[in-house]
Parts: C-alpha cells; structure tokens; sequence
C-alpha cells in the first residue's frame, strides 16, 4: 500500500492527500545550484523560440470554448485560463512535430533531472513505486501495461517488477539508453502514438501517463485513441501539472524565476480539476480515484533561494526549518487540492 497523508471516500470515488517524501535526496543540492537551472531553462525556451514557427492556440484544448482570462506572463508566453473549464495554457505553442524533434534531440531532460545517480534509487522507491501502488488500489490483478512519455523508464521498471506485462515508450534517445543500459528499464525509443496504433483494440490492462498529456496538443483525441487499445475494465493513471496549485500562484507572482511547472516548453498547458473531470468523461472514462500531493513549498524554497542566494542551500537555517516541516505543510495545501500535480485513475467500463 502506498504511503499517504489522508483520504476520504466520496460516492464512488477514492481522494487521497499527501505523501511525505525526502526532498534532499530526492534533488541533492538542488537549491544550492537554482541559478544555473534558471540559466539553462531561460536557454532551451530561446532556443525552441528561434529554431521553430510559433503556433496560436486560440480556445481551450478541453472544452473549446475561446473565452479566457490571462493569469500569467512567462517568458514572453501569456498563460490564460479557460472561462469555462479553468484549464490553463498558453496562447502561443509549437507544433507537435516541431516539439518530438526539440525533444528527441534534447540532452537536458535526462541531465536536468537525472544528472544525479544518487538520486535514482530514492525515485524509483519513493516517486514511481507508490504511483504503481496507487494504480494498483484500483486494478485487479496485473496485466499488459503501456506508459507514455516514460523518461529513463523509473514507471515501466517497478511496474515490470510488481508483476505487469510492462513496456514504456519515450521520444528522448538519451533518456532510452540510460534508462535501458543503468537500470534495466523496459523502454522502447520512439512516438508513444506510432507505437499505440501498432497495439490491436482492447489489448492492455493499464495505460499510464505521468507528465505526458499537458505535451500533447490534443487531449481530448488523444484519450479517446487510448481508450479503444484498453481493454473494458482496464485503467488508466494520468499524472498532470495542476492550474491551480500554491505552485502556479507562486509563478505567476515570480515569473522572471520560473525553471519548473509553468515552463512553456514543458506545460504549455496546466489541467484544473475539471478540466481533467471533463477530458476524463468525454472520452468515455470512469473516474475511480484521485491523489493530490505536490511540491509547492519546495517550489516556494526555490524562489527564495534566487531571491536570496546568500541563504540558499539545503542547510540554511530558514530552509532546515521548512524542511523540518515540509510534509506537515505540504499536507494542508494538498488537502485543500492546491497541489502542483494531480494524480487520476479512471477505468474503461
Ligand atoms: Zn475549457
């Protein structure tokens, strides 16, 4: 059973808040090194900016309707948020195609995030198993799963050992070969849609997607597409950055120190709760359960740590203090659904 804060049980729905997580070997010396990161995220978006055509998104990628408020100015994007479904994007986009080539040819994910060996261990025990964990509250018995935008593989790699029929899809060749060659991840290299449309109907027991769906730029075909390769009572877990987290607040007062979350290049789109409720239903989906739980104070450390280097570091008396109390403080803004992700499994009826 994963570890979580707490949870309620309303209706036919399952809402779990909370996971206490080690945020100093999960990103070692992270906040000692927040600059460089500005630096290098500052970097890729000019070069996504001078290398490929924008494209305008003029209404919601959810609902359709084009009615919206701007809420946050990052990088030269205008971040707007849907008059009707709260979701929130960017006015200006890249093609999808434009974006496999940026990130198949980008070192930076796999360097950023997983530069540090120390931590991969912490990750997979900590990060990816209890999301397997919670996939598996809902699901009976273990089948053939599919995940999409797989990184090094940490999602297919517990889920191979917890017993799934398991193989992640990842467009990043870096990303494929660290995962494959120093972790024995099952990952194949490539478009996870190129590789859907090979699986025949109704084959897989589970689809995750962790951080994938705010990448793609149609979310509503894109769920129906996955829809028709589950199997009925299979599920699905997507994981999405969250419009309105602590996280987006602390962006869109900050924008000139945005490195994470509200990162066009990453999310040019950030789910609210309905939002997702809406994509889900559409498609023809079950919702079965949800985890809120985030890293918005992290978030709130980082921004301190730019606008005071001279206190920066995890071992800055203000920062031992926050991490002191990181999960307490965490829990109270996940409980009331502010986290920066939201976690969903749904099922195919
Ligand atoms: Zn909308």
């Amino acid at each position: 059973m994963f570890e979580f804060g707490t949870s309620e049980h309303l209706g036919d729905i399952s809402y779990f808040y909370g996971k206490p997580i080690d945020i100093t070997k999960l990103k070692v010396d992270v906040l000692s090194d927040v600059r460089k990161k500005l630096q290098n995220v500052g970097d890729q978006i000019k070069t996504l900016q001078t290398t490929y055509p924008a494209v305008q998104q003029t209404s919601c990628y959810i609902c359709k309707d084009s009615a919206s408020v701007p809420c946050a100015e990052v990088y030269g994007f205008t971040y707007v948020r849907c008059a009707t479904c709260g979701h929130t994007y960017t006015t200006e986009r890249y093609s999808e195609q434009d974006l496999l080539d940026f990130y198949k040819n980008s070192t930076f994910y796999s360097t950023q995030t997983y530069g540090n060996p120390a931590s991969h261990q912490y990750r997979i025990d900590h990060v990816a198993r209890p999301k397997m964990e919670f996939l598996e509250y809902f699901t009976k018995g273990k089948g053939r799963l599919l995940d999409g935008g797989s990184g090094i593989g940490d999602i297919p790699l517990v889920a191979k050992q917890s017993g799934w029929d398991a193989t992640g899809i990842e467009v990043s060749k870096d990303s494929v070969q660290f995962g494959t060659e120093q972790l024995g991840a099952p990952l194949l290299q490539g478009s996870f849609m190129e590789h859907l449309d090979l699986i025949e109907e109704r084959a897989l027991d589970a689809v995750t997607l962790i951080g994938f769906l705010e990448h793609t730029i149609d979310p509503i075909h894109f769920l129906q597409q996955v829809y028709t390769k589950i199997k009925p009572g299979g599920h699905i877990m997507i994981q999405v950055p969250s419009a309105d987290s602590f996280a987006s607040m602390i962006q869109a007062s900050f924008p000139q120190n945005v490195f994470r979350h509200m990162v066009p290049m990453d999310h040019y789109q950030l789910f609210s709760k309905d939002s997702l409720d809406r994509a889900l239903e559409q498609t023809g989906y079950t919702i079965r359960g949800y985890w809120f739980h985030g890293l918005d104070l992290y978030e709130l450390m980082n921004h301190l740590s730019i606008m005071h280097p001279e206190s920066a570091g995890t071992d800055s008396p203000l920062f031992q203090t926050f991490l002191e109390h990181m999960d307490k403080l965490q829990l109270v803004m996940d409980q009331a659904q502010k986290s920066d992700r939201i976690i969903v499994v749904a099922q195919k009826i």
